[in-house]
């Protein structure tokens, strides 16, 4: 039969396949042919298994990928470790306030989806606190939703986004991911922590699982603001703040890096926040290239 991973612990892998939850384990054999990867699947893999009696199960073999979020591996940079397999789009979550909106932060998490090739919609959290300015975003293209997980207003517009499709819920600890799933599901339960924890290096929950959401599938991503942009440089950043790419068609340079160039087309007609957050970004990728040798 065919499951989806929606958890991994170790070299258990819980697989659901309709309304069975398996805990699996790889063949052998396979295990060994994927030694070289990281993990020999990620989280949100389509699977073959046989089920075996006592709720268990052995992986067969992992089925194609339409679509990944990666990141370098914490151990080893220059290799890929995949987060999610067979993601539809990434739900960038931001707070109105407490922690304070950081649009350093969202256009990082913008990079992060473009370079991914994974859409993205723009979440911005605790309305009830404070009124988001999200008109630079909404000009660029970007889908936006304004949502409180403590009131309920545009809980709707968040549940059509993740409606039948694989979600993955980006943003610093704090901003209300956890509380937001548990708003539109309450059976979850997942557990919601406090601003102040932040910084501590400890995460309320543990690493990335798949969770039934208003029909469809949310990955929860504890410490996500520590991920790496991966497949990133400092020159094809610019290709992955997908508003700056539409107006370098009418640059006069055709590798213009959109920074020192006198009458460059982006410069000076994409917002300014968004401008400011490319160099900030670019700087960050030079300064990581440079200790790396
Ligand atoms: P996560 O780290 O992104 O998963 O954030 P949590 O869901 O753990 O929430 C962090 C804190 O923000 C908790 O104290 C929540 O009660 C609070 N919080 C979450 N959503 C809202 C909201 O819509 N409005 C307000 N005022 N507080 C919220
Ligand atoms: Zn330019």
């Amino acid at each position: 039969m065919i499951g989806r991973i929606h958890k991994i612990s170790g070299n258990s892998y819980e697989v659901r396949a309709g309304d069975l939850l398996l805990r699996c384990r790889f063949r052998g054999r396979l295990k060994r042919e994927r030694l070289h990867a990281l993990k020999p699947a990620a989280v949100g893999d389509d699977v073959e298994v046989t089920p075996v009696p006592g709720g268990e199960g052995v992986i067969e073999r992992v089925l194609p990928r339409r679509s990944k979020l990666s990141r370098h591996d914490v151990m080893r940079p220059s290799v890929e470790q995949v987060i999610v397999a067979n993601v539809d789009a990434l739900v960038l979550v931001q707070a109105a306030r407490d922690p304070e909106f950081s649009t350093l932060a969202l256009d990082r998490c913008t990079v992060m989806a473009a370079a991914n090739g994974l859409p993205c919609v723009i979440c911005a959290n605790k309305v009830d606190l404070a009124v988001p300015d999200l008109s630079a975003y909404e000009r660029a293209g970007f889908r936006c939703v304004r949502v409180s997980a403590r009131t309920g207003e545009g809980l709707d517009d968040l549940r059509a986004v993740i409606r039948g499709r694989t979600v993955v819920m980006v943003g610093p600890s704090g901003v209300g991911k956890s509380s937001l799933l548990n708003a539109l599901e309450p059976g979850l339960g997942l557990k919601v922590g406090e601003v102040s924890r932040r910084g501590e290096g400890r995460h309320v929950t543990s690493w990335v699982e798949l969770l039934p959401v208003a029909g469809g599938v949310a990955a929860d991503t504890p410490g996500m603001e520590l991920f790496t942009l991966w497949n990133v440089t400092a020159s094809n950043l610019k290709e992955f703040f997908l508003e700056f790419a539409e107006l370098a068609a009418e640059c006069r340079f055709r590798n213009c890096s959109h920074t020192v160039e006198e009458g460059c087309a982006v410069r000076g007609r994409v917002a300014e926040s968004r401008y400011r957050s490319y160099l900030e970004i670019m700087e960050t990728l030079r300064r990581a290239r440079g200790e790396r040798g």
